[in-house]
């Protein structure tokens, strides 16, 4: 067997359970340390970028990188590694598609700062100062912090990605996938996929769910899944629960439906859609009106159902506002930021 191969995870703006996912191999983190040494992962080792800068590009021969793109030590991060890695992975709907960082584009950096250190700060201030890019301490000692940029992007925006794996988090599945892709690969039995691959299924989540989904449904009331007792083996949909399965990418295993949950869409949309809530939003339409007269809902009643919606945008964008068309939605009155739009 050749040299073991060197891994790095990378992270941008992230909650860190895509590392945890990486733990979540269990047995098999045996297999992959057999094969691989970790050249740079900050929740786990103190590996400095001084020494990524140190090694030769390339040297790395695969960065799971997780987390959006939200500031400037984001952005280092992200060039460093894909300067450094033969294969740079979008390791999580973070990174593959804004995530949940990326709602933080309903608004803009004034405002979120305005919010917590002027508006609502939960921390003594009376003078509302803010933190600053550099300072300088009275001993002369130069602090630094990372500038907080105005929009939050993916990792494809700043550099090129290989491959993707759109989940929050990846799955242990979808984990041991990849593990024997690397090893097929480490171990010369087969090439990589094609760039630009999404390790999931090209399906969407309904093809995958197991829950009976009538032909024609037709919603005439939205509840929430807190207060309805929820049957079994029925589709969500049909039971009045918004799921997002219509318009979210299959390879999860249906997990959540399992659970009884709706789908929130964190595995993104399919490749055959550009925007994943628009596509869910057009399918929920859809459902809301049929051409037979007899279930023809009037358009009063259509606007109390969606204003039953609670955040709309969150609901429908709430994993891919930055890969969508709007990217980003900017309340240009000078109401300081109080939540996302209703
Ligand atoms: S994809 Fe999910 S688990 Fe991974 S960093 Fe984003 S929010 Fe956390
Ligand atoms: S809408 Fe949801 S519950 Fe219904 S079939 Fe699709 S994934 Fe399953
Ligand atoms: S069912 Fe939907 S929200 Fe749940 S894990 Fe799968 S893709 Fe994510």
């Amino acid at each position: 067997m050749p040299d073991k191969i060197k891994l790095a995870l990378g992270q941008g703006a992230t909650c860190s359970g895509c590392d945890i996912a990486v733990l979540d191999l269990d047995v098999e983190l045996l297999s992959l340390f057999a094969i691989a040494d970790l050249s740079f992962a900050p929740l786990a080792t103190d590996i400095k970028y001084a020494d990524v800068e140190a090694m030769a590009d390339g040297e790395i021969t695969i960065c799971l990188f997780h987390g959006a793109i939200r500031n400037s030590d984001n952005a280092h991060s992200a060039r460093l590694l894909r300067k450094k890695s033969k294969i740079m992975i979008a390791y999580g709907v973070c990174a593959a598609f804004g995530g949940i960082p990326g709602l933080a584009n309903v608004t803009t950096t004034e405002k979120i700062l305005q919010t917590v250190f002027q508006d609502t700060a939960s921390t003594v201030n009376p003078e509302h100062i803010r933190p600053q890019t550099k300072y300088v301490s009275p001993q002369g000692h130069t602090l630094e912090l990372p500038e907080l940029y105005d929009e939050v992007l993916m990792l494809s925006d700043i550099v090129e990605v290989d491959y993707l794996i759109a989940a929050c988090p990846p799955t242990r599945e979808m984990n041991m996938q990849l593990l024997k892709v690397v090893l097929d690969f480490v171990q010369g039995k087969a090439p990589l996929p094609p760039k630009g691959t999404i390790l999931a299924l090209p399906k969407t989540m309904c093809d995958e769910c197991d829950r009976t989904r009538p032909e024609k449904i037709i919603v005439d009331e939205i509840k929430s899944v807190d207060y309805t007792r929820i049957e079994a083996d029925k589709c969500l949909l049909e039971q009045g629960i918004l799921c997002l399965g219509p318009a979210t990418r299959a390879g999860c295993n249906a997990k959540c439906m399992k659970a009884n949950m709706p789908c929130r869409g964190c595995m993104g949309p399919t490749s055959a859609v550009i925007d994943q809530g628009a596509s869910m939003l057009s399918a929920f339409a859809s459902l809301l009106k049929t051409s037979n007269a007899e279930h023809l809902i009037p358009e009063e009643q259509i606007e109390k159902l969606m204003e039953k919606i609670r955040d709309p945008l969150g609901t429908f964008y709430r994993f891919t506002l930055p890969k969508s068309l709007l990217k980003k939605v900017v309340d240009d009155s000078n109401k300081p930021f109080t939540g996302a739009p209703r």
